[in-house]
Order: structure tokens, then sequence, then C-alpha cells
């Protein structure tokens, strides 16, 4: 009789046979596709009696280290034909073997071999018995027409000394097209490298310095940040900035864990510390690609440079040669012989020689252009650095790059720009944040952000502060503390403040002089604390400052009026009975007479007999005057209630 088994039931099963037999379950699969029993959408296909035939052919194989499998098995078929936990396999991947591969990537047939040897088994290849289908390809969502696949722009960034420019060098040297030339690369801030499966662009400053400070001129030119870590040195306070950087960006990170040739390498160490800062590998079950390198042997770099085309094929970047330009300044200067100089990369569209441009306060028509091997270029498509020469005069990193049918109307818009600039002195235009700001953004509706960067003189206090900080609740106002670190406040947190549109807070440190003049050129502020409470007090205040506040009535009591007496000297009085809850000289009421609302208001003087009373329980006698009110009756029921502020 046939018999249908649930897949969950059948790898119990599988299971405790490959423990009964000492195989692993890979290989007691083996021996059920051998015997015919095949996976069906799901489910197992099978015999009652063909259980008995199975055990007798496990008994067989009982502890062979032969393992069938079929071709195109990725890490994560591989762990669970071997038994062992998926991030086992890939640490070892990476470990042992030097390979990166996401948990559903097919791997090379002599890759599964080693890995699966690593585990102390051998692969026998077994034919597959139906072709897998392709799979289905990925749509493009937002595909603008005319828009194409475009190189990746990458910035490396990391601690000082862990290896960023021995690995831009490294890459820029082993580029093959450089080596046509002679190795002769020219520095014109940005290079790029053609591999057979695709071009990466990289950009030639590294550092988080210069990737902020585009972001703060809103210019958002990185597509994937490398976060260099030597294996020697670990997570070091730069490190955690750049993390808090690129996050702060939102770009995808790749961690390129370097100098793994040194004989105190430790790229294990690294791995473990990066889920401190939520960075998590794939390797544990994160999304984060981290591949060992040495900027010195070049290994591992082919396929750091793999995994960031992989990268970009999963981002879907695109741009249409033939759409409007869009351009950024990379670097710029002036150069003796050849005037303003300027490293442009074209984001969308295509730069020609001769276009009229318009750049930030500057303006031009194209008189020369060239790539990074100092090539004659006349055209320029996405994400191709170029150095032009024709500008008016240099432009600032992170200026925009506009086309100009005529290059007379973008020297009139340079003109007004300049001259705005000249007036507003040197901001940037954009709205500053600060404290007292706050307010009046948030009732014009503009924010409801408040971003912080948190300097502190020892790692306690920058822990006591963000503690306090992240504590401060509010369901408008979303404080959030970007980055944080020991030490003075830096040009570096407040380029990030700036692209953030954040405010410094430094306790118990104060800003470098380079900060301050920086935080008054970009309008950042910068408050700095010697007392823990006042800091978190301002940031409260400003935040509920933040907020147009919320009233509520909070029911106290019902209270009959009983007598009216007309006093001499006091005027009318309610003589009252207090029948529920309470009333205080502070409440406010209503009195109804019958369904009739007949006042609303405020008590005036609240009295027990002839003395002022603070207020009134349940049961007691009062009288009572109202603000403004005396046309109560007898028989009037008084509704009190506070009105208080919910937020
Ligand atoms: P940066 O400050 O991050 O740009 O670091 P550098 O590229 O200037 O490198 C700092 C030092 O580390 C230099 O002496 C490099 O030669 C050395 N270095 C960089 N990468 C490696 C590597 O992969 N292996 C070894 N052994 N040394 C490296």
């Amino acid at each position: 009789m046939g018999q249908t088994v649930k897949n969950n039931e059948m790898q119990r099963e599988v299971a405790a046979l490959a423990e009964k037999y000492g195989l692993a379950p890979g290989q007691v699969t083996g021996v059920l596709l051998d015997l015919g029993i095949e996976s069906e959408g799901g489910h197992f296909e099978a015999d009652e009696d063909v259980f008995e035939l199975v055990e007798a052919s496990l008994e067989e194989h009982r502890g062979s280290k032969e393992i069938a499998m079929l071709p195109n098995r990725t890490p994560r078929d591989i762990a669970s034909a071997l038994g062992v936990p998926q991030q086992e396999v890939q640490k070892t991947l990476m470990m042992k073997l030097k390979v990166m591969a996401q948990l559903t990537t097919s791997l090379k047939p002599e890759v599964a071999e080693q890995l699966v040897e690593q585990f102390g088994y051998k692969v026998v290849w077994a034919e597959a018995s139906k072709p897998k289908p392709a799979p289905p390809k990925p749509k493009r969502p937002h595909k603008v027409e005319g828009a194409q696949p475009r190189p990746p722009v990458v910035t490396i960034l990391g601690h000082v000394d862990h290896g960023k420019t021995s690995l831009l060098d490294y890459i820029r040297k082993a580029n093959v097209a450089a080596k046509e030339h002679g190795g002769i690369t020219q520095h014109i801030g940005a290079y790029q490298v053609e591999l057979p499966e695709g071009k990466i662009t990289f950009l030639d400053t590294p550092g988080h310095a210069a990737f902020t400070a585009m972001r703060a001129r809103g210019a958002q030119v990185t597509d994937i940040a490398v976060l260099v870590v030597a294996a020697d040195d670990g997570i070091m306070p730069q490190t955690i900035e750049a993390i808090n950087h690129v996050k702060n960006a939102d770009v995808p990170m790749i961690v390129a864990v370097n100098k793994i040739d040194k004989a105190d390498a430790n790229p294990e160490r690294v791995l473990s510390q990066l889920p401190e800062h939520e960075v998590v590998p794939e390797a544990f079950g994160g999304q984060t690609i981290v591949c060992p390198v040495s900027a010195i042997t070049g290994e591992g770099i082919p396929h750091l440079l793999e995994m960031i085309l992989l990268q970009a094929e999963i981002m879907q970047l695109s741009a249409d040669p033939k759409g409007t330009l869009e351009g950024v300044v990379i670097e710029a200067k002036i150069d003796r012989g050849r005037g303003p100089v300027a490293t442009i990369l074209v984001q969308n569209g295509t730069l020609h020689l001769g276009d009229s441009l318009l750049v930030g306060q500057t303006y031009g028509r194209i008189k020369a252009m060239t790539d990074y091997l100092g090539e004659n270029l006349k055209d320029a498509g996405p994400s191709t650095p170029v150095e032009v020469l024709g500008l008016s005069d240099v432009p600032d990193a992170g200026d925009h790059v506009q086309w100009f049918k005529d290059e007379r109307a973008a020297r009139e818009i340079a003109d007004s720009r300049q001259e705005d600039r000249r007036i507003a002195g040197l901001t940037t235009g954009k709205k500053v944040m600060s404290l007292e700001a706050l307010k009046g953004m948030l009732s014009e509706g503009e924010t409801k952000d408040l971003n912080l960067v948190v300097k502190a003189d020892v790692s306690g206090s920058v822990e006591a502060v963000r503690g306090l900080i992240e504590k401060i609740e509010n369901d408008e106002v979303d404080v959030k503390v970007i980055h944080s670190g020991v030490g003075s406040i830096s040009e570096s947190d407040i380029l990030l403040a700036s692209a953030a549109n954040a405010i410094c807070v430094g306790f118990n440190v104060k800003p470098e002089p380079g900060a301050k003049k920086e935080a008054e050129r970009r309008k950042v502020e910068i408050r700095t604390y010697n007392i823990i409470y006042e800091l978190i007090e301002d940031i409260e205040a400003a935040v509920k400052g933040m907020l147009a506040p919320k009233f509520e009535e909070e029911y106290q009591g019902t209270v009959e009026i009983r007598v009216v007496f007309n006093l001499s000297r006091q005027g009318i009085v309610a003589g009252s009975h207090v029948t529920d809850g309470k009333i205080t000289r502070n409440s406010h009421v209503r009195v109804k007479r019958g369904n009739d609302l007949v006042y609303t208001g405020k008590v005036a003087s609240l009295k027990n007999v002839k003395q002022d009373a603070r207020e009134m329980i349940a049961g007691q006698d009062c009288g009572i005057q109202f603000e403004d009110f005396t046309a109560f009756k007898e028989g009037d029921i008084v509704e009190a209630f506070d009105i208080v502020q919910v937020n």
C-alpha cells in the first residue's frame, strides 16, 4: 500500500537513521534516492515495507564517509546533508576556504568537494534526475524608461592604518586597464576597475570624513561602503565611527577583514566583534558579507570585488545614459597651467565634450575631459569619474552638476548663486538644527526626528548619557543617538551631525578647534555639559517643546446643590453636598439642570462651613462659588473635573 510521508516527518526519520548508522543525513537521503524514494512537492512517497529495505541498505553503508550529492549544491543544502548548522558551514567556507557565499548560492563542484572534506566526508557526484528549472529573473521594480544597469560607486572606510589606502592601491594596480598603460594612473579622486563581470567605481578618498562631507552637502554618491578592519587589530574607535556614518547614510556595507597574511591575524575575532555593533555577518545568520583579504598579497581581493558586484546586482543600480545629466563634483582644484580642474562623477545621462554646465556656483564649457588613466574622452556615461577642464572657477566637492544648452544661462544662475552665498555667508541654505529651533520646526510640521551625536570623556559616561537619552520616550518625536564615542567633539562628528541634521552633545568634553570652526561654518549646534541631568533636562525640554500640548478631562466627582445662600459679605453661595468623588478649589465644573447645561467654568471658592477648603470628598457638605456664575438653583448637579496634560 502506498503511503505519503510528510517532509518533516521524513526529516526526523532520516536524522534518526543517520544517528543509528553513523552516517550524515545526506548519506541516508542518498540511500533513499537509490531505492527510488523521491521527494515530490514537499512529500516523500514510499511503500511501508520499503523501510525494511532502507534499513538493510543502511547497514551496508554503516560508517561510510562517501556522500552522494547532486550538482549545484548550496551551503544550505550541504549543511543539511551533513547535519551541521548552516553557520558552521559558512564559517568553514570563509575561514578555511576563504570563500564567501550566500547560503543559497550554488557552489562550484571543487568548492563543494573541499567543503565537504572539511567535515570528514568525500563527495560522490550523483546525476541530477531532473534538470532544475531556471530561477526566474528578478524584476526591476522601478525601471525608468531607458534605464540600464550602472557600475556601483564604492567608498572604503575604516580605522587609520587598517589598510584602506593599501587596498585601493592594490585594486588599482591589479586593474587590467591600468596594466595596459604601464600601471600609470592619475589621481583624480576616483577610478574605475573593469572586471569580466562588470565595472566598479572606487572613490579614492577613503574614510568617513570625506564620505560624510559629501552627504553634508546633500550628495549621496556612494552606493556600497567597504569597511576595512585589520585582522590583527580588530574593531577600533574609527571603525565604530565608520559603521555609524554608513548606517546613518543607509548604505549597504561589505566588511573586508584585511591583513590576513599577518602571523597574528585573527579574522574570527573581527567576525565575533561585529555583531556588538549591530553588523551581523552572514556566517552568524545576518546580512553582512564579510571578505577576508590581504592588501599586500592580494589574497581574497578578487572575491571582494565579486561580492561588490553581487551586492550591486542585488541593488539593481541603474541610470539612463540618454536621460537628464546628473553629476557630482568629487574633487576640484586650481592648476597653475590648466586653471580650475574638477573631477565629476556622472550619475545619470552622459557628459559630452563641449557641454555647458552649471556646477554649484560656477559654470563653464567642457574644454577637455579625461579618465583616471589620463585618456581623453568625448563622452562619459553613468558612474564614470572624469576630470574636466573649462569651468570658470573651482567648485566645491559635493556640488551638483547640471547641463545647460546655453552657457550664458548657466552663468546667470551661477552668478546669482554666488550673490546668494555672499549674502547668506557660508550657510548651506538648509534649516539649521538646534534645540531652540526644534519647536518652530515641529509646529510647521517639518521634523519629528531629533538626531544627536554624543561625545563624552570616558566610556562609562558615554553609556550613561546614551542610556538616559534613549529613555526619553515620546510618540511623536524620535530621539536618536546616531553616533556616540569617547573623546572631544571632532570635525568628523560635526560633518556627521551636519549630514544628519543632528546636534552635537558633549559631556565633560569640548570641541576641538577645527570642529568649532566647522560647526560655525555648517551651523551645527554644539552643546556641552558637565552635569548629566542638565544635559538630559535640556533635551527633554526641547522634545516636550516640540509638542503642541494635549489636554484631557479627568473626572473628579459629583456635587448636588441643596441650598442657595445669599450672604451679605461673600455674596451668593451654593450650599452643596458631595455625592461622589471629590471637588477641589481648582476644579473645573459643569453645572446641569436636568438635561440642560447651565454653566461651564471653574470653582472660585470652596468652603467647609466658614473655612477655606482645599478639597471636599463624598459625603461632605460644602459651600461653593463659581467664577462669574451665580444663577444656580437648588437641585442643580455639579460635575467636577480636572484638565490634565497627557504628553
Ligand atoms: P590606512 O590608514 O587605512 O589607509 O592604512 P594604509 O593603507 O596606509 O596601511 C597602513 C599600514 O598597514 C601600511 O604600513 C601598510 O603597508 C600595512 N598594510 C595594509 N594592508 C596590509 C595587509 O593586508 N597586510 C599587511 N601585512 N600589511 C598591510
